[in-house]
C-alpha cells in the first residue's frame, strides 16, 4: 500500500490465532487516518469544523459522475469550463492518469491533483465531494494546502486514494461509507460505484 511522506504506515498484527489456545481470530490495526481511499472532511484542516462521523450520509451515497482527465499535470478550472460538469452534480470523482501509479512499489511524488482554480469551480458549482485518484488532492509540496483550504473551507468533502483503473467515465451511484471516528480528521473508506444513477435526489 502507498503512504503519504510522513503518515504512519499501515501494519496488522495477528493476536489471537485459532488453535490450541483459542477458537477465535483477532487481529491488531495500525494506521493512519488517511490511510488508503479515504475521506478528508472540513476538519481535516479547519479545527472545529465538521469532523468525519459528522458528514451527513446524503453527502456520501447518491449519484457521482466519472470525470476522465487527460491532464497529466492537474485538474484546472480551465478544463471544467471546457467540459462543464452536468447540471445539479453533487459528487464528481476525477479519473486521470494517477491510475497507473498504483502500480509503482511505494508513493510517487508527480501525481496529478486538483489545482486551486478548479476547486474553487467545484465549491462555487455545489459539488459536495469531491474525488481524485491518488492519495491527495493537492499538489505535492505545495506551499499552502490551497485546494484544501477552498474545498472544506466550503464544505466540500474530499475522497482521495480512489482506485478507479476499472472505472470507465459516466454516471453512477457512489456508495462511500468512511468508519465513523468520533472527532475524526479524516477516515479510510469503502467506497463502490453502482453502475447506474440512483434516479432521485
Ligand atoms: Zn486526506
Amino acid at each position: 500500500m502507498h503512504v503519504y511522506p510522513g503518515d504512519p504506515g499501515f501494519a496488522t498484527e495477528s493476536v489471537v490465532t485459532v488453535g490450541s489456545d483459542s477458537n477465535y481470530a483477532l487481529s491488531r490495526l495500525t494506521f493512519g487516518t488517511h490511510t488508503g481511499t479515504h475521506l478528508d472532511p472540513p476538519a481535516h484542516f479547519f479545527s472545529g469544523a465538521m469532523t468525519v462521523d459528522q458528514v451527513p450520509l446524503e453527502t456520501l451515497v447518491g449519484p457521482a459522475v466519472v470525470v476522465e482527465v487527460p491532464d497529466s499535470r492537474a485538474v484546472t478550472e480551465q478544463f471544467l469550463i471546457e467540459h462543464p460538469l452536468p447540471v445539479g452534480t453533487q459528487r464528481v470523482l476525477f479519473k486521470t492518469a494517477n491510475g497507473a501509479l498504483w502500480d509503482k512499489p511505494k508513493f510517487q511524488r508527480r501525481f496529478v491533483f486538483i489545482d486551486e482554480g478548479a476547486a474553487k469551480h467545484l465549491a462555487a458549482f455545489g459539488v459536495r465531494l469531491a474525488g481524485i485518484d491518488y492519495l491527495s488532492a493537492e499538489q505535492y509540496g505545495a506551499r499552502q494546502p490551497v485546494t484544501h483550504w477552498a474545498l472544506l473551507g466550503a464544505g466540500t468533502v474530499i475522497l482521495e486514494g480512489i482506485d478507479l483503473r476499472a472505472v470507465s467515465p459516466g454516471q453512477y451511484t457512489l456508495v462511500c461509507l468512511p468508519l465513523k471516528i468520533v472527532g475524526g480528521d479524516g477516515a479510510p473508506a469503502r467506497a463502490i460505484l453502482i453502475q447506474g444513477e440512483a434516479g432521485d435526489e
